[in-house]
């Protein structure tokens, strides 16, 4: 499948140049329990519709950013850097 996608540094580019990593999930505290922390590495979800994903810009600036997706259509999408996360609607 191939569809545009928009580095917030370099702009709307083709996903071949980039590298997908996942959806983003938050990382449990260092206190909390082994089953939190078991959940958080071994078990994801594979869900279809809107999602926030980990990118990287890999053939380009090579830079992280978070996308909020819809996996399904990956057509309209956000980019944002992780540091402006909370601009995004979703989790
Ligand atoms: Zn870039």
């Amino acid at each position: 499948m191939s569809f545009m996608l928009t580095c917030p540094n370099c702009g709307k580019r083709q996903v071949g140049e980039f590298t997908f990593r996942g959806y983003f999930k938050s990382r449990p505290q260092q206190s909390d329990d082994f089953a939190s922390w078991t959940s958080y590495v071994y078990f994801n979800k594979n869900k279809i519709g809107k999602q926030w994903e980990w990118w990287n810009h890999a053939s380009g600036c090579q830079r992280w950013f978070i996308v909020d997706r819809d996996s399904a259509k990956s057509t309209d999408h956000q980019s944002v850097w992780f540091e402006n996360r909370k601009t995004l609607e979703h989790e």
